[in-house]
């Protein structure tokens, strides 16, 4: 037997994809809910779906195996639910007759109560359920679900480690209940809530889980100096506890900065930080710090938000670094697997084409076993893996599916005159009401209309080659001219032609692209049930051919009134899609941009003279840390103007962005400098015309007046109210429109709301001295 002092080196993850190889978990779930299969026969599958993920990595060669990442709907949800954080409308009887549909009450709403709200998971693409708290909180501990997987993972012969989100970053993401008094923060409930975490480690231990890892991705964001005090006084309480697991903090998605020497200086036992990214700065540091003696790392070397297959030369020299810095490493994907599809050889395309590319969570897998091996026993043991793995970058680097010279060529011609338009704002808004002689706060929507079952089953049909092309453009224009005769019926300004043609904002020009490419199985979870597929940007990105001009015009074709161009901006496109890791994402964009670029020209020329480009994700793909910020709005607002630069004058731009937390991101909405952008602005009660205001915000201005999300037709006071909020900080310059798109209402909403619309913009008109 060999022994050394080298530390032990193990190999982890932080968690894996829930769903199965076939999406057993998503018709489970919808089954269940549709009352065909029962409690059991979903609590069965589920048990089966977990212990094949155990299986999975175990016989991948992990170490050390994640319990209670499995969720039946979301983790945040399933922690909310631990901690007894159930607001009273979903307790209340009548709700459900059981803890499992209470569960999902809270999640989906029931007629007689709304679910939590959904917001998105840092800056990736799933969504969390956002807890409501307040000070009448009563914190009780239900310890079943880890203790339950723990159990059943020991049953199968696994010793895990749960999983379960921290209690900083628990209170961080939840937000006021709506009785909460004025100022109330969910932080304020610290104590208490660490009081039953300290009881869960108890529960823990007592059924001899070895450790714990508590999520705390917060600590990647910039946190005042009292916040991470807190946080230390909460985790030097939880490790005082006598007989409790071993504590592993996980942060993750960036780098921890100013959370380091406090995460260093507390008396937990482990640390799990990524590795990949902008989180590389961690490594330095850590070494800044002198490592992290007595205690257990782990270190995120492969990254666990994105489908390429790791450089396994470059992530080995970061672990060797590493080693000793702590008492042991384990080697382990960035951040739970759930950001990534489960099997890359479910692609059999893909793998044709791009034999060793990818790496989805099955991959990443052996992944992090050749470096533990690499790391325990020298590079020269696994020199033929890292062989073939630096002879998969060279392919790409050379492919000719990944570099189009003409794309690089053009790219680099840009000298910035592309960047602007040829006249200032000021010309631009003369130069459009004379075309356009539109009345003041014109009315319009913002691209689609409600997308029937019958409208999705002609997709699906065309996708199976059951319709010919022809039959489908039928359709189609079918679909299109009766969208804009419901337009002009009710009397909107400018119309749109509906977006019937189109599955997904992104996926649909994904796949008109060059560079792009489509899984067939590369589902990943949005929420809940929710899966999408993101495209893969594989190489240098152009456009091949118009992608919605044959549409655009025939809609126009069909009316006097204007309508709108609508395509996907560059910022959007990447954010939902899986982007390269072999260029800045600056210079994707600017490829993206420059395809859209010809796409507007093209617009233009055809007589499409009012073109909106959407950049729904603008904020969401925020970096996490204010430092990084700045660099992207440059790139982020460059690549939109580059999109839109070339259109004349008389061409009016308009933008499109979703709900979020605008106050980031207000100069570069200014920036962007389109001729008309419109924002939701419903929920948050106009909130957004006051701070776009102050920001001096100087172009034209629709806030969304309905808010979609909900079927409630809004009446013509409460529009003609937001209205007039509008006009007071904007006058002239305002637009009516609801605040997104339309695609997911039913047409009885749509017809009553837009009614209601159009009427309160006519009364404002008569009614304000604009
Ligand atoms: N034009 C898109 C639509 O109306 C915009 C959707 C979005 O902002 N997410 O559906
Ligand atoms: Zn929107």
């Amino acid at each position: 037997m060999i022994t050394t002092d080298a530390p032990s080196i193990g190999a982890t993850v932080l968690g894996y994809p829930r769903q199965g190889d076939k999406r057993q978990l998503k018709k489970a779930t919808e089954a269940y809910w549709a009352g065909r299969i029962d409690a059991d026969e979903l609590t069965r599958t589920c048990r089966d779906l977990r212990r094949r993920r155990w299986e999975e990595q175990a016989a991948a060669g992990l170490d050390e195996l994640p319990s209670n990442d499995f969720s039946l709907y979301d983790h945040v949800l399933d922690t909310a639910w631990m901690l007894g954080a159930i607001p009273p409308r979903h307790r209340a009887d009548g709700v459900a007759d059981n803890d499992l549909d209470r569960y999902f009450a809270m999640a989906r709403g029931t007629a007689e109560a709304e679910p939590l709200e959904m917001t998105k998971w840092f800056d990736t693409n799933y969504h969390y359920l956002v807890p409501e708290l307040g000070p009448q909180t009563q914190f009780v501990l239900d310890p079943g679900k880890p203790l339950a997987e723990f159990t059943e993972a020991r049953e199968a012969g696994h010793l895990t480690r749960p999983v379960i989100v921290g209690p900083l970053s628990f209170l961080l993401l939840s937000k006021p209940a709506a009785d909460a008094p004025e100022g109330f923060e969910p932080l304020q409930l610290l104590d208490e809530v660490v009081e039953v975490y300290a009881e869960l480690l108890g529960v823990l231990d007592r059924a001899g889980v070895p450790w714990v890892q508590l999520d705390e991705p917060c600590l990647v964001t910039d946190l005042s100096a009292e916040v991470l005090e807190r946080f230390a006084a909460a985790y030097r309480r939880l490790s005082e506890i006598a007989d409790r697991p071993k504590i592993m903090i996980a942060g993750y998605f960036d780098r921890l900065g100013s959370a380091w020497p406090v995460l260093a200086g507390s008396p937990i036992d482990g640390l799990a930080i990524d590795l990949t990214g902008p989180a590389a700065g961690n490594l330095e540091e850590l070494t800044r710090l002198g490592g992290l003696p007595g205690k257990r790392l782990v270190a995120g070397l492969v990254d666990g938000r994105n489908i390429w297959s790791a450089d396994l030369s470059a992530a080995l020299d970061v672990g060797r670094q590493l080693v000793g810095l702590a008492d042991r490493v384990d080697v382990a994907a960035s951040c739970s697997l759930l950001h990534v599809p489960l099997d890359a050889t479910a692609e059999a395309e893909l793998q044709s084409s791009y034999a060793g590319w990818f790496a989805f969570a099955r991959q990443k897998l052996d992944e992090l076993v050749v470096l533990r091996r690499g790391l325990r026993e020298g590079a020269a043991a696994v020199a033929s893996e890292l062989e073939s793995s630096d002879a998969v970058r060279a392919s790409r680097a050379a492919s000719p599916l990944v570099t189009d010279p003409l794309v690089r060529a053009r790219a680099a011609a840009i000298d910035g005159t592309e960047l602007a338009r040829s006249a200032a704002y000021s010309t631009r808004r003369a130069a459009q009401r004379d075309r356009w002689q539109l009345p003041d706060v014109a009315t319009t929507t913002i691209g689609s209309f409600p997308q029937t079952s019958a409208l999705r089953r002609m997709r699906a049909k065309r996708l199976r080659g059951e319709i010919s092309a022809d039959d489908y453009v039928d359709a189609m224009r079918q679909e299109i001219a009766s969208v804009i005769s419901e337009q002009e019926e009710l009397g909107l300004d400018v119309l749109v032609h509906g977006e019937p043609e189109r599955n997904d904002m992104v996926q649909y020009f994904a796949e008109q692209l060059n560079g792009f490419l489509a899984t067939r199985q590369g589902w990943v979870q949005s929420y809940g049930s929710r899966y999408v597929r993101p495209p893969i940007i594989v190489g240098d990105v152009s456009r091949p051919e118009p992608m919605t001009v044959g549409w655009s015009t025939y809609a126009q074709s069909l009316t006097d009134r204007p309508v709108k161009g609508m395509l996907t901006g560059p910022v959007t496109m990447l954010a939902w899609s899986f982007v390269r890791d072999d260029q800045p994402l600056s210079d994707t964009a600017r490829q993206v941009a420059l395809a859209l670029r010809d796409e507007v020209a093209e617009l233009e020329a055809a007589g499409i003279g009012i073109i909106q480009v959407d950049e729904p994700a603008l904020r969401e793909t925020l970096p996490l840390r204010q430092q990084d910020r700045a660099d992207y709005l440059a790139w982020a607002v460059e690549s939109f103007r580059l999109a839109t630069g070339i259109a004349a004058p008389s061409t009016q731009i308009h933008t499109h962005m979703c709900y979020a937390e605008f106050g980031d991101v207000l100069q570069a909405i200014i920036a962007m400098d389109a001729d008309v952008i419109s924002l939701e602005a419903a929920r948050s009660k106009m909130a957004i015309v006051a701070d776009l205001a102050a920001a001096g915000y100087p172009n034209e201005i629709g806030p969304g007046v309905w808010d979609i999300h909900s079927p409630r037709v809004p009446t013509r006071e409460e529009i003609l109210d937001h209205l007039r909020t509008a006009v007071a900080a904007f006058g002239d310059r305002v637009w009516a429109n609801p605040d997104c798109g339309l695609k997911t209402r039913g047409y009885s909403e749509v017809r009553a709301s837009l009614a209601n619309l159009v009427s309160a913009a006519r009364l404002v008109r008569e009614q304000s001295a604009l």
